[in-house]
C-alpha cells in the first residue's frame, strides 16, 4: 500500500530561494544571469550539494541561488514559477519568502525586488487561479536593527494585499532574537504580522550537534521571540515542547508554529524526529503546522510527512489539526478557503 500523502495544502514556511520550484527554472536563471553552465552537468545536483554541508555558512550556501536572482526579470520568473509549481503540487495557499537584501548586489533596490516578486506572484495566480500565494518579506538578521527598519519602511510602501507579513531569518546562533527587538516593534507599529525564525539552531558552525546541550538557549530564544517580541508566528520553535510555560503562552495567544521536521533533521539540529514531540503539540492544541522550509535541497514535504508518520502514526484527528493549523495561522486572506476547511477555522 502506498504511504499516505501529506495532508497539508497550506504552506507558511517556504523560502523561495531554497524551494523545489527553483530547480525547475535554475538553468534558465543561470542563462539569464550570464553564468556559464558546464556541458552535461547536472546543475541542480551540483547546487543542491553545496547546501548539504551542515557546517557551511548559510548565507554563503544561499549565494548559489540568490546569485542568479539579481534582476527584476529573474525574481519575476522565480516568483511566477513558484506559484505554478506549488499549485501543481496541490497547494491551495502559500506564503513565499525572499529577502530583498540578498537580491540587490547588482543594484536592484529592495522596492524593485518586492515589485518583481509581487508581479511574478500575480502572473502565476492568473495562470493558476485556485491558489493564493502571498509574499512574506524576509529580513536576514545579520542586518542591524536600524537597517532592518529602513527595509520595513520600504515594505510599508509596497502592495500590502500581497506583502502580508515580515519574517526574520538566517543565522540564529550568531544573531539571536534580542538583536531585533527594536525592528520587530517597528513592524508591529506599522501593522505587519510578524513571523520570526527562533529556536531553530544555536550552535556555531564548528560545534558538534547536541540538541540537549543547546536546549536551554533554544528555550531562551523562543521566550524572547514569543513573550518579549510578541511575534504572531514562530519559524521552527523546536524547544517548545520542553518549555511548559511557553506551551501555555502559545496556546492562550494562538501563536502559530511553522514546523520543518525535514530541515531540523537534515541540519542535525535534532537527534531524531521523536525529539520534536509533534503529536504532543498537536494534542495540546498548539497551532503547529508542517512545512517544507527549503525543499530544493531538503526532502520534500511528502517524504518528511511519511518519515514523521512512521514515527508518530498520526491519527485522522492529528492530520486534520496539522492541516487546519496552517490555514488558521496564515497572514493573507484574499481568496476563499477550500469548502472542507472553511467551516472549521
Ligand atoms: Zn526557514
Amino acid at each position: 500500500m502506498p504511504e499516505p500523502r501529506c495532508p497539508v495544502d497550506c504552506l507558511l514556511h517556504d523560502h523561495g530561494d531554497g524551494a523545489y520550484p527553483l530547480a525547475i527554472v535554475l538553468r534558465d536563471l543561470f542563462t539569464m544571469a550570464g553564468k556559464a553552465i558546464p556541458d552535461n552537468a547536472d546543475l541542480v545536483a551540483q547546487v543542491r550539494k553545496k547546501f548539504q554541508d551542515p557546517h557551511a555558512d548559510i548565507i554563503e550556501a544561499f549565494s548559489n541561488t540568490t546569485g542568479v536572482l539579481q534582476t527584476w526579470d529573474a525574481l519575476f520568473l522565480a516568483a511566477h514559477n513558484h506559484v505554478v509549481v506549488r499549485a501543481s503540487q496541490g497547494i491551495r495557499y502559500a506564503e513565499v519568502m525572499f529577502a530583498p537584501q540578498y537580491h540587490g548586489f547588482q543594484g536592484l533596490t529592495p522596492k524593485r525586488a518586492v515589485e518583481a516578486i509581487i508581479a511574478g506572484i500575480k502572473s502565476g495566480e492568473q495562470k493558476c487561479p485556485d491558489i493564493e500565494v502571498n509574499f512574506l518579506a524576509a529580513i536576514g538578521r545579520e542586518l542591524s536593527p536600524e537597517q532592518a527598519i529602513e527595509l520595513i519602511k520600504v515594505f510599508e510602501e509596497c502592495d500590502r494585499n500581497y506583502l502580508v507579513g515580515i519574517d526574520w531569518v538566517c543565522d540564529e546562533a550568531a544573531f539571536p532574537p534580542e538583536r531585533h527587538i527594536k525592528s520587530v516593534r517597528y513592524a508591529h507599529d506599522a501593522g505587519f504580522p510578524v513571523d520570526f525564525h527562533a529556536s531553530e539552531w544555536v550552535r556555531g558552525p564548528h560545534d558538534t550537534p547536541d540538541f540537549w546541550r543547546d536546549l536551554p538557549q533554544l528555550v531562551q530564544n523562543l521566550n524572547i521571540a514569543m513573550r518579549v517580541m510578541r511575534c504572531k508566528r514562530i519559524g521552527h520553535g523546536i524547544a517548545l515542547p520542553y518549555a511548559p510555560t511557553l506551551m501555555r503562552y502559545a496556546l492562550i495567544n494562538q501563536i502559530g508554529i511553522t514546523g520543518c521536521p525535514g530541515s531540523n533533521l537534515q541540519g542535525q539540529n535534532v537527534p531524531d524526529l521523536e525529539a520534536l514531540q509533534i503529536t504532543q503539540m498537536l494534542d495540546s492544541g498548539i497551532l503547529w503546522s508542517m512545512n517544507p522550509d527549503d525543499d530544493f535541497f531538503q526532502p520534500d514535504i511528502n517524504e518528511v510527512y511519511q518519515a514523521c508518520d512512521r514515527v508518530y502514526c498520526f491519527t485522522a484527528e492529528q492530520r486534520m489539526r496539522m492541516r487546519l493549523n496552517a490555514w488558521k495561522t496564515r497572514f493573507g486572506k484574499r481568496k476563499p478557503v477550500p469548502n472542507d476547511i472553511a467551516p472549521l477555522i
